[in-house]
């Protein structure tokens, strides 16, 4: 990770510092294993063995430049794809590291469902570790994770964005607001629901708190997985409402048809 880190606050290089070593120290007694078929892991491989990675579907552009969908082989240049000029998209840009699928769903549903909060900060680093290669501007003043409803909290313990957002707000040094946007109204979950449905189901359920803290900010608003991106489409749009004035989205896989 070394590598990605530019800190210029010294603070905070201490206290990554700090981390590292703490982090060698609990890797030396307990060595980690790759998420995806239990083999030892070698020192700083992110979650997966070379083998298991080499399985993974990377998202590279050619893609849409708003909402980071990959074109075919073929397409040599990233334009604007058939979704996004068909309908409205309230945030910037969104971008997302891998394709939902295969051992990459498998970690995210163990993160998620699994209460293993280790491989949501093993892909924070990763995610934090692409920023540069998918974000031109990365001048956020703020990072929010997208929120989920009390109740789900109250059975999942946590939010896996909340994860994910806290890991990269430390690492670019800008404040993570946890509580700034909540959900409202306990949705039924987006997964089970066409596309159209999708949009309707998450229509008014997202609500700002103190809309004076994203006055003329630009924001890095963090999922773990975008599908149609009806659900980050509404939380920038009432961000954007509230006078947000940049909210860019960035997601650890997406859903490809
Ligand atoms: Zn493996
Ligand atoms: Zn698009």
């Amino acid at each position: 990770m070394e590598k990605f880190i530019s800190l210029n606050n010294k603070k905070i290089r201490i206290k990554y510092l700090i981390l590292s070593f703490l982090k060698k120290l609990i890797q030396f007694f307990f060595p980690e294993r790759c998420v995806g078929c239990g083999e030892l892991l070698k020192e700083d491989t992110p979650l997966f063995c070379n083998n298991c990675f080499l399985t993974l579907k990377a998202i590279n552009p050619p893609f849409c430049y708003k909402c980071g969908y990959p074109f075919p082989g073929y397409v040599k240049v990233s334009h604007l794809c058939g979704e996004c000029i068909k309908e409205k998209r309230y945030f910037d840009f969104a971008r997302s590291c891998f394709s939902y699928e295969g051992l990459i769903r498998e970690a995210i549903q163990k993160f998620k469902f699994n209460g293993k909060v280790f491989i949501g900060l093993k892909f924070a680093d990763i995610m934090f570790s692409r920023t540069s290669y998918f974000f031109e501007k990365r001048d956020w003043d703020l990072i929010i994770p997208v929120p989920v409803h009390i109740n789900k909290l109250r059975k999942r313990e946590f939010n896996q964005a909340q994860v994910l957002a806290s890991k990269i707000a430390f690492y670019l040094g800008i404040p993570y607001l946890r509580y700034l946007l909540i959900k409202k109204i306990n949705n039924p979950s987006q997964f089970s629901l066409k596309r159209e449905d999708r949009i309707k189901n998450v229509k008014g359920v997202f609500g700002i708190v103190d809309s004076k803290k994203i006055k003329e900010k630009k924001l890095l608003l963090i999922d773990d997985v975008m599908t149609t991106g009806a659900t980050v489409n509404e939380c920038a749009k009432i961000l954007k409402r509230y006078g947000a004035k940049r909210v860019d989205v960035f997601t650890i896989a997406r859903t490809l048809k």
